[in-house]
């Protein structure tokens, strides 16, 4: 097991070098902070994450969570890591110093955050969850609701969830069921919710949940949901008829305690309105679009923890010989030195590297679209945003299972045995391609919905920031090639685009939207090759200024090179197909199956 968990010179590379978050000091809001500040926050979240989470990776996912006569029970050592971030104000770094936070920037918080679930997901979610409901209730709820509640979910005192599945309503939210009818100043909730995450637990006085459900005579499908405050125990203590009808044995995460949740079963369950009537969606969307792009730190997370036990791992294990060597009775090679073994290896540092970037700077949009008092400024982050969420959340999590595939495939048999944690981390992160809508429904919402938007408005704010990487690298003689090889790939996007335009606006809706995953795929090598080109150039910059840490920065400039001559032409085929109209899947009868 890897003592190292992420790599933290990389890291701080970004945030200081990439992205400068010190920069975002100017704002108002973050004026407090300093280098100084971040530091500390970095050092001592590390150390969290190594020395509480990371210890208790393994023996959480054996012992599971436990479920008896309707009531959960979390792993032992559970509580003290929830005491631990309690006394660290690790449930709300980032909230307003009015409600107990410290006021953090997004981009610093999402690295910490980051670090935590390089060590242990299935535990973070607890403290996570929590601060998601409150998020809600500080955008949407009234002063009231915000006295009531907020200070107690950012300091760790009551839990949250974010309750909007239903067992008939996954990724089609319309066809929710669960129902609230007024009375008495408050609403009578009833229905079934299923997939829950920190559903119920031992770990908090009182569980908030945010529930999804529909007013007596609304509008059907999304447009008639609205969003309900539901505590488990009312503000008076009593019992508000929330019970747990049991938790699911899963693949991964099974530390956590993934609840179905029913609501009312003795007609007493209350619950309060959270903004608007039928705005319900749109509501929980200012949540969800955050989670989305959260769900991708978890999953780059589970990838750079995987990645360095690989590494670790294959400098320690002795296996075969060079290939060029002759002699059977030389000494042994470490696995690293074998081309199979460092290829796969250097896909993994490829992938963690190029998706961490594009995550900090979702993450430092997000905080300028929240910070910035330039209208401009902030509608520009705020188009990025929309358009690089769903590459944050399917691009990051398909590719994450895919590097840690590798990570395994580095230890050989060893990898599929569970004494070893990649096995572990294979099973975790599969869930990130499906929850927070499923991959498929990302893809859809990229091609059919930000891509379009406003007549391509989102896309040619993005053209523009990855035109200008282009031409910055372009001055510097090493990086001319990749810069051409990111250039290229950005025609060929905005090629096929037109292509499928031209599909969808000739009415085969079908057709156009089958083409939605395989055209993700390649609009995420535009992005994460446009990240490497950018750490490029700072790197290179940092080598022609004649910069100590030489291994460091040649590794950022190689690294690049490598995406760009390895995953951009994979993603240039792609393109072949998507501009040949293939159309096998939509034609092919259900008898053929
Ligand atoms: C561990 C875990 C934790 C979770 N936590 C929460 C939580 O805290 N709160 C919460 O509310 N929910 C939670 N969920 C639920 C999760 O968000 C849903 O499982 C997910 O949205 C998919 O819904 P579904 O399972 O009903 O699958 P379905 O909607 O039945 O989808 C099945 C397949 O069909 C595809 N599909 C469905 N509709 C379409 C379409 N229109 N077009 C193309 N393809 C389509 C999907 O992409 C998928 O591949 C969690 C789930 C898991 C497994």
């Amino acid at each position: 097991m890897s003592d190292r968990l992420a790599d933290m010179r990389h890291i701080r590379f970004l945030l200081y070098e990439i992205f400068d978050v010190e920069s975002l000091t100017q704002y108002e809001h973050f004026a407090d902070h300093s280098k100084e500040t971040f530091e500390m926050a970095l050092e001592t979240g590390y150390k969290l994450a190594r020395e509480v989470f990371w210890p208790a990776y393994q023996p959480f996912d054996r012992e599971g969570i436990h479920f008896k006569d309707g009531h959960v029970t979390t792993p032992a050592g559970m509580k003290e890591i929830w005491k631990q971030c309690k006394e660290g104000g690790w449930f709300a770094p980032g909230a307003d110093y009015d409600y107990g936070g410290q006021q953090f920037p997004h981009l610093l918080t999402a690295t910490t955050s980051y670090l935590f679930n390089c060590a242990n997901t299935s535990a973070y979610m607890y403290v996570g969850s929590a601060a998601g409901a409150a998020l809600l209730i500080e955008k949407y709820g009234t002063d009231e609701q915000k006295a009531e509640y907020l200070e107690k979910l950012y300091s760790g005192t009551w839990g949250g969830t974010m309750c909007l599945t239903e067992p008939q309503a996954g990724s089609s939210l319309g066809d929710i069921t669960t129902t609230a009818v007024p009375e008495n100043g408050h609403f009578k909730i009833r229905g079934v919710k299923r997939f829950i995450s920190s559903g119920d637990h031992d770990l908090a006085e009182n569980i908030v949940h945010p529930v999804l459900a529909k007013l007596p005579g609304a509008p059907p499908g999304v447009k008639g949901i609205s969003l309900f405050l539901v505590p488990k125990y009312r503000l008076d203590g009593t019992y508000n008829d929330v019970a747990t009808a049991g938790v699911e044995h899963k693949l991964g995460l099974r530390a956590q305690a993934t609840a179905t949740l029913n609501f009312g079963e003795k007609d007493d369950c209350h619950g309060w309105l959270l903004g608007a009537e039928n705005r319900g969606l749109e509501c929980m969307f200012a949540l969800m679009n955050g989670a989305r792009i959260h769900t991708g730190i978890q999953a780059v997370a589970g990838a750079s923890a995987a990645y360095q036990c690989a590494l670790q791992y294959t400098q320690e294990r002795l296996q075969g010989r060079s290939v060029s060597s002759k002699d059977p009775s030389a000494e042994q090679a470490a696995i690293i030195k074998h081309p199979d073994v460092r290829r796969m290896l250097l896909h993994q540092k490829a992938f963690v590297e190029g998706n961490l970037s594009l995550l900090l700077f979702t993450a430092k949009l997000s905080d300028i679209r929240h910070a910035s008092t330039d209208e401009a400024e902030q509608q520009r982050a705020h188009l990025l945003l929309e358009i690089l969420t769903p590459i944050a959340k399917a691009h990051c999590s398909d590719g994450a299972f895919e590097s840690i595939r590798l990570a395994l495939q580095c230890y050989g048999g060893a990898g599929f045995c569970e004494e070893f944690p990649v096995a572990q981390m294979l099973r975790d992160n599969k869930v990130y391609s499906i929850y927070e809508g499923t991959n498929g429904i990302q893809a859809m919402d990229l091609l059919g919905r930000k891509v379009p938007m406003n007549g391509g408005e989102a896309l040619r704010a993005l053209i523009q920031e990855i035109s200008e990487t282009i031409d910055a690298a372009r001055k510097l003689e090493p990086l001319k090639e990749m810069a051409q090889s990111v250039e290229d790939i950005q025609n060929t996007v905005a090629e096929v685009t037109m292509h499928l335009g031209a599909i969808g606006m000739s009415g085969d809706r079908e057709m156009y939207i089958c083409n939605a995953s395989d055209y993700l795929d390649m609009f995420s090598a535009m992005v994460i090759g446009w990240q490497h080109l950018q750490m490029a150039t700072a790197a290179q910059k940092a080598l022609d200024a004649g910069s100590d840490d030489k291994d460091f920065y040649t590794g950022v400039v190689k690294t690049a090179s490598y995406y760009c001559r390895r995953s951009i032409p994979k993603a240039l085929a792609i393109a072949t197909i998507l501009k040949s109209n293939e159309r096998t899947a939509l034609d092919y009868e259900e008898a053929w199956f």
